[in-house]
């Protein structure tokens, strides 16, 4: 387990969440402030910093957390008028928490990629 890692402590069980799907490898569930009608968290349950780190080291489980991803956005009916997945990475890239995740978007038009 990550120091004191939040998404960490969710796959323990030591803190709530909704979750959507569990697989032996990954977790998804709701984000606490969704940012769209339907904003789920898909992450692997093993701790890794950024999907760089995840992508480089075991990219098995990056696919999984695809795979789930994918599986997510078919339950939740986002693949017939599409969905955003996105990774929020570093500074920069805006990520918070610190064990990878992927944002799975959808449920209305979401707008341009990036504001200006
Ligand atoms: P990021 O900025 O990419 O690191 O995204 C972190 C995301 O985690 C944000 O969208 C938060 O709303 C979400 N979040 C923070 N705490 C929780 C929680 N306890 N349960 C579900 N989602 C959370
Ligand atoms: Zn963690």
């Amino acid at each position: 387990m990550g120091v004191d890692c939040l998404f960490c402590r969710i796959v323990a069980g030591e803190i709530p969440a909704t979750i959507v799907r569990e697989t032996p490898t990954t977790l998804a569930f709701r984000d606490i402030d969704p940012k769209a009608p339907t904003h789920i968290l898909v992450i692997p349950k093993e701790h890794y910093v950024d999907v760089a780190t995840l992508a480089q080291g075991t990219p098995e489980l990056a696919g999984e957390v695809l795979q789930t991803a994918a599986l997510v956005a078919e339950e939740e009916g986002l693949t017939v008028d599409g969905f955003r997945l996105m990774f929020n990475t570093g500074p920069y890239g805006g990520q918070e928490v610190f064990h990878v995740h992927a944002h799975l978007l959808g449920g209305a038009p979401l707008g341009p990629m990036l504001c200006r």
